[in-house]
């Protein structure tokens, strides 16, 4: 599977296009979605170059795993919407063509702040 050095988050992680900063550690960057479909939307993308969930289960690090998926509930954390500081929030992660995933770089979407409503609208 091809990664595109391209495509809009690798040049967010390069610093070559801004975003609004939540988070940031050594193995995740997370920032505010530009086009938020709920009060609370942020994006959680792992450093490394992977395109979705299952090519980054195929070829990341136990560490790189662990520091994505640990880095969702420190965000949730900072943003006081997680299940010990919050109220709750979905997250979802869209795989290729029938997940509807835009993006290349693979992101998990953190959804909060209101109900999230339908699971699939
Ligand atoms: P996907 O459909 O790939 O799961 O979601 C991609 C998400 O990235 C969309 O929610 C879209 O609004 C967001 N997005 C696309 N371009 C940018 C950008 O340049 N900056 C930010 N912060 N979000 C973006």
């Amino acid at each position: 599977m091809n990664y595109d050095d391209n495509n809009i988050f690798a040049k967010i992680l390069r610093g070559e296009i801004p975003c609004k900063k939540v988070y940031e550690d050594e193995f995740v960057l997370s920032f505010y979605d530009v086009n938020p479909r709920k009060k609370i939307h942020v994006l959680v993308i792992p450093k490394g170059k992977f395109v979705n969930l299952d090519h980054f289960n195929k070829n990341a690090s136990d560490k790189e795993i662990v520091g994505l998926i640990k880095g969702i509930t420190l965000v949730a954390n900072k943003l006081g919407i997680s299940f010990d500081k919050g109220e709750g929030y979905r997250t979802l992660s869209n795989i290729g063509l029938n997940g509807g995933q835009e993006v290349p770089h693979l992101h998990f979407h953190l959804f909060g702040g209101e109900k999230a409503g339908r699971m699939i609208g």
